[in-house]
């Protein structure tokens, strides 16, 4: 009987209950977003609950709204769906108290508190099964991304190979011709010429090695960096000099277009830069056919000097745009390895760009590339930008001492 009476209650009960938790739902955005349409929803199937006296009819709309919140939750709040239940049942048991005719009535008030009670046990439920899942979720990429570090080592260690075998065997055949050489003619020109061979080899031994430990400096986030004063165009005429010979080889033209702001005294360190610079020429060399041209320039931006390194090669697709930045990542096949510096598409281990985009971050620049995709025959071309400070004041007190007579009139 006192039950019914409390069903009759809550069922005249309902546009005043919607009232009162307005103010409850509206005072966050996000209840506001997530449950403002569907109170009228809920009242009506926790009445039906509590007819059945049974919490069946609410849990799909509760599981509804959990998961809402896990989503939301994740980006920018941490409401917890039990803690908005609690109040609203708070503001409900209230509602039903003040009404009159049960004011009396422990029983229905006990009836109310255990229905509520097993929904919130319920909420509790689904919120840790939601939390559980989205561990799960968390667990499978975390599991994803050691699959993927664990193929990117096997590359590694499959391009190192290939990369250290090539400089080495190279070394290995000049050395057994000059011991053959050594127990026949002697002849010095072809000893000279031997040597040199093992010279060559013993270089790119150690080009591949220098790149390995510089990666790996930047990993470990240990580069460092020795700041000085540098004019940005000396670096760069310097540069497309040492490479007029490779391009003249390749009947390529490279040209420098100067730019303002390039005769700027910046403080970055040269060699470091020369580095990232040489670099992106290689490539731009590497990847162009022969007869192209390479565009060396930039301008300036507020704060920062853009230097552009253009070619007409044979372009990168918009998928690669982001990858080929990550060490190791070299579009096609990884265990082709390189046929030598400066060929047409002669790669190299898949360090160059990540040593490149590691060196200018830690000037506190970027570095991004614009292709329209790639092309061997329309050739749609590279443009590699990068972005360094315009630092104007040196990096430290020892620096500042060091170059002070360059800055004084
Ligand atoms: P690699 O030692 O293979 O040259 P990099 O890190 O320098 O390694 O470059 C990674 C990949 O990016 C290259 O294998 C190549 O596929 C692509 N790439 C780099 N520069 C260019 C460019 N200018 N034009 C076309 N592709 C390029």
């Amino acid at each position: 009987m006192i039950y019914m009476q409390l069903l009759d209650l809550i069922d005249q009960l309902k546009q005043e209950w919607l009232i009162e938790i307005e103010p409850l739902v509206t005072s966050s955005d996000v209840t506001n977003k997530l449950f403002a349409s569907e109170m009228s929803s809920f009242y009506d199937l926790f009445a039906c609950a509590l007819k059945e006296n049974q919490v069946a009819p609410v849990i799909p709309l509760l599981e509804q709204w959990c998961i809402s919140l896990a989503e939301i939750n994740t980006v920018n709040t941490n409401l917890s769906l039990s803690e908005f239940i609690s109040q609203l049942f708070i503001i409900t048991n209230n509602l039903i108290i003040h009404a009159d005719k049960l004011r009396q009535s422990s029983e229905v008030i006990n009836n109310l508190l255990l229905i509520e009670f097993n929904i919130l046990i319920q909420i509790g439920i689904l919120e840790k099964n939601i939390e559980i899942n989205s561990l799960n979720a968390q667990m499978r990429q975390y599991r994803i991304d050691l699959e993927k570090l664990d193929k990117s080592k096997s590359d590694f260690i499959s391009v190192a190979a290939h990369e250290l075998k090539t400089p080495l065997t190279l070394i290995e055949g000049y050395a057994a011709m000059l011991h053959e050489v050594n127990e026949t003619s002697r002849d010095p020109e072809t000893i000279e010429l031997l040597l040199s061979g093992m010279d060559q080899g013993s270089k790119r031994l150690k080009r591949i090695v220098d790149d390995m430990i510089d990666v790996s400096l930047i990993d470990n986030r240990l580069l460092t960096l020795n700041f000085q004063p540098v004019w940005i165009n000396r670096l760069l005429l310097l540069l497309v000099e040492e490479f007029l010979p490779i391009t003249y080889k390749r009947s390529q033209k490279i040209i420098y277009i100067d730019f303002p702001g390039s005769d700027e005294l910046i403080f970055a360190d040269a060699e470091r830069i020369m580095q990232a610079f040489r670099n992106l020429i290689l490539n731009s060399i590497k990847y162009t056919p022969d007869g192209g041209t390479i565009t060396v320039s930039g301008r300036l931006l507020p704060g920062y000097l853009e230097i552009t390194f253009a070619d007409t090669g044979i372009g990168i697709a918009h998928e690669d745009q982001i990858r080929i930045f990550d060490k190791f990542h070299r579009i096609g096949n990884p265990s082709f390895h390189s046929s030598g510096n400066i060929k047409f598409k002669g790669g190299g281990p898949g360090l160059g760009l990540s040593i490149t985009k590691g060196i200018i971050e830690a000037h506190g620049g970027t570095l991004w590339v614009d292709s329209d995709g790639c092309d061997e025959e329309k050739l749609p071309g590279s443009t590699f930008h990068i972005l360094i400070p315009v630092r104007k004041v040196p990096p430290d007190e020892h620096v500042a001492k060091l170059f002070k007579p360059l800055f004084e009139e």
